[in-house]
C-alpha cells in the first residue's frame, strides 16, 4: 500500500462502528501479546474457546516495545485470516515516528484489519506515570493518532475513556474536554479503563453527554478472580479499588474458590446493571484466560445477542 494514500480494504470485514450501529449489544474480549511461544499457544487455545461465543469483536493490546509489538501485528493478522472473529488492533504512539505509524497502519490495512484502537500508550518501563516523551518526529496525544489513522484510510477508530479520569489529568473537567476532542477528531467509539462500580461509568457517560458528545462508550470489565488482582487493578487503572467492594472480597480472602465465585458474581451483577442502564455492550479484559470471562458472560440474563 502506498503511504499516506487511502487504502482499499476488503468489504467482508465489518467495522465496530457498523456493529454498534446495528443497535444490538456488543460484547468483546481483550487479549495481550504473550512474550513466549508457550504463552502464544495458550492464547490461541483461549481464542478458540471464546470464538464459540461469537463475540462482536476481539482486541489485542500493543506493548511498550520491540518483539511484543510485532506479536500484536502478527496476532491480529492471524485473527483476520484464520478465524471468524473481527479483530481490533490496539495501537500506540510511544517511540514511533509519524512515518513508522503510517507504515504500521498500512500493514494493518494490508492484512484486512479495519478496526484500530488508538491510545497514546504508557511510557516504556514499569511506571505508567513516568514522564511521557514524544518521539521527536511522532505525535503527542491520542487525538493526533486518531487523525493520522483516519487520514490513512477507511478505518474504524476506537479510543480510551477513564471513568475515574486519567491519572495524568489535573481535573475531571480537563479529562472530559480532551476526551471529547479526540472523539471529534474522528473516534467512532470508546472503551473504558477497568472499573468496579456502575455509577463510575454512568458519571463518565453523563459528563461526556453534557459536553455534547454522543460517541458510544463501551465499559471495560475485568472479573476479579484473586485478591492479588485488586492491587493489580489499582496499578493498571491508577484508581483506588472501591472500599465497599474490597470489603466483600476481604471477607472471603482465605478461601480462593470463594474469592473466585464472588468475583464472577460481582462482575456479572456489574455487567447486568450496565446493560440495564443502556451501555452499548461489555468489553472483557481477559488476561488471556477464558474461564472467568465465559462464566460472567453466561451468567448474564439475558445474555447479549451476538451481532454481525
Ligand atoms: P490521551 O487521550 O492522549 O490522554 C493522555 C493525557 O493527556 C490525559 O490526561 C488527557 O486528558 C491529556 N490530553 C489529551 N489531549 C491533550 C491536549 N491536546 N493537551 C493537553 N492534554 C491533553 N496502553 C498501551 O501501551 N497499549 C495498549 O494496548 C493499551 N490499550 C488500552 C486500552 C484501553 C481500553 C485503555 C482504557 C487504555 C489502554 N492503554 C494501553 C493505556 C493508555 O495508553 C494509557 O492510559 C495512556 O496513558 C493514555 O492513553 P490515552 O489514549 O487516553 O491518551
Amino acid at each position: 500500500m502506498a503511504l499516506g494514500r487511502p487504502s482499499v480494504l476488503p468489504d467482508r470485514v465489518p467495522t465496530v462502528r457498523e456493529l454498534l450501529a446495528s443497535g444490538r449489544r456488543s460484547f468483546s474480549f481483550e487479549f495481550f501479546p504473550p512474550k513466549t511461544d508457550a504463552g502464544e499457544r495458550q492464547l490461541w487455545h483461549v481464542i478458540r474457546d471464546l470464538e464459540r461465543l461469537q463475540p462482536t469483536f476481539v482486541s489485542v493490546t500493543y506493548g511498550a516495545g520491540g518483539s511484543t509489538r510485532d506479536r500484536t501485528v502478527e496476532i491480529v493478522e492471524r485473527l483476520a485470516h484464520e478465524t471468524t472473529l473481527t479483530p481490533v488492533a490496539h495501537f500506540t504512539a510511544v517511540e514511533h515516528s509519524v512515518r513508522e505509524l503510517r507504515h504500521l497502519v498500512g500493514r494493518f490495512a494490508g492484512a484486512g484489519v479495519r478496526n484500530i484502537l488508538a491510545v497514546r500508550g504508557d511510557p516504556p518501563g514499569r511506571d505508567p506515570l513516568a514522564e511521557w516523551t514524544k518521539h521527536p518526529e511522532g505525535v503527542a496525544y491520542a487525538e493526533d493518532l486518531v487523525r493520522l489513522i483516519r487520514q490513512s484510510g477507511d478505518f474504524c477508530v476506537g479510543v480510551a475513556a477513564f471513568p475515574y479520569r486519567h491519572p495524568r489529568s489535573p481535573s475531571v473537567e480537563s479529562d472530559t474536554e480532551y476526551f471529547v476532542r479526540k472523539c471529534r477528531a474522528g473516534a467512532d467509539y470508546a472503551i473504558t479503563q477497568m472499573f468496579f462500580r456502575a455509577e463510575d461509568y454512568l458519571r463518565l457517560r453523563d459528563r461526556v453527554a453534557a459536553a455534547g458528545c454522543d460517541t458510544p462508550i463501551i465499559p471495560g470489565i475485568m472479573p476479579v478472580t484473586q485478591v492479588s488482582t485488586i492491587a493489580r487493578s489499582e496499578q493498571l487503572s491508577g484508581a483506588p479499588f472501591p472500599p465497599d467492594v474490597a470489603a466483600r472480597f476481604e471477607a472471603v480472602a482465605d478461601d480462593p474458590a470463594a474469592v473466585r465465585r464472588l468475583g464472577i458474581e460481582h462482575a456479572a451483577e456489574l455487567c447486568q446493571t450496565l446493560l440495564d442502564e443502556g451501555a452499548p455492550g461489555i468489553h472483557f479484559i481477559t488476561f488471556n484466560k477464558s474461564s472467568a470471562t465465559r462464566e460472567v458472560y453466561q451468567a448474564l440474563v439475558p445474555a447479549p445477542a451476538p451481532v454481525g
